[in-house]
């Protein structure tokens, strides 16, 4: 039986896809997936090492404490899903994702920015832009009570649009631009990061007669996906899943609270259209 088979019909083959990936720490679960589902070239950059703290919620086992994040998740990941090329990547991504990396023979087909460094998912978001290589960024708000899934296309608003008040936070000086991923529960970034292999695989079979192609073509151009998995999560003192119910009728029925009723609210996305910020530096909307 083909390694693969059971993938028949719902995604494209992944054999000669490459995606590069910032951060190997809470996304390394997503990242050994990524090859499981047949990922050809999986490019690993992290510069950290594994901690205590990284092992009950990332693949990493004891064997790999003290041992670079790219050096331990590479063997990892040829363990899990054999003929995956790893290139792995002690380093930050500004210093591996140059211009000459996306215009050589090297050239990722998407960017995963996994990393909670604000100038690493700038950095990814910008030269998406520039490149025109499909990006997925995720970030994980609130100890992961929340999150955000960001697609960065070609003719899609980029990360600096959508996470607006992030960049505006680091222009003003704020001393905690980085978000805190210090805390949070493995279940909730599963959650999270199932959302966004969910959007990868899509991303990786454009074009394709096939389920993750067709998922791609109806997402259309929703590609700020807000993640909810507790039903107190608030982002910049917000609650958009509250805007978005506050626009339902009361009478004759009270749709809003048989919601809140029925589904929780909680475990559930949104998935967004985001605007083009006209001041934008990066993505060269301004003034359009
Ligand atoms: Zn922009």
């Amino acid at each position: 039986m083909k390694t693969f088979s059971r993938f028949a019909g719902l995604m494209a083959d992944l054999t000669n896809g490459h995606a590069l990936c910032a951060g190997a720490s809470g996304g390394s679960d997503l990242e050994v997936k990524l090859a499981k589902h047949g990922c050809g070239t999986v490019s690993l950059v992290d510069p950290d090492t594994v901690d205590p703290p990284n092992l009950p919620r990332t693949y990493y086992r004891k064997g790999d404490l003290g041992k670079f994040k790219v050096d331990a998740l590479k063997a990892h990941i040829l363990e899990a899903a054999p003929g995956t090329t790893v290139h792995a990547h002690v380093a930050k991504v500004q210093d591996v994702l140059t211009d000459a990396y996306c215009t050589g023979p090297n050239r990722p087909d998407l960017l995963l920015g996994l990393t909670d460094s604000l100038p690493g998912q700038a950095h990814v978001s910008t030269m998406a832009v520039k490149h025109g290589i499909p990006a997925v960024l995720v970030d994980v708000h609130a100890h992961a009570a929340g999150g955000m899934v960001t697609v960065v296309v070609p003719g899609s608003p980029c990360y600096r649009c959508v996470a607006a008040s992030r960049f505006e936070a680091a222009e003003r000086g704020d001393a905690q631009v980085d978000l805190d991923g210090a805390r949070g529960l493995g279940a909730d970034i599963a959650f999270i990061d199932a959302i966004a292999l969910k959007i990868a695989l899509a991303l990786l079979s454009k074009g394709t007669d096939t389920d993750a192609g067709r998922f791609l073509q109806k997402m259309g151009k929703r590609t700020q996906v807000v993640v909810r998995m507790h039903p107190e999560y608030r982002w910049d003192a917000v609650d958009l899943f509250d805007l978005v119910l506050a626009d339902l009728p009361s009478e004759p029925r009270d749709f809003k609270r048989e919601l809140q009723d029925f589904a929780f609210l909680a475990c559930d996305t949104l998935w967004l259209t985001p605007d083009f910020d006209p001041q934008c530096p990066c993505c060269a909307k301004a003034g359009a």
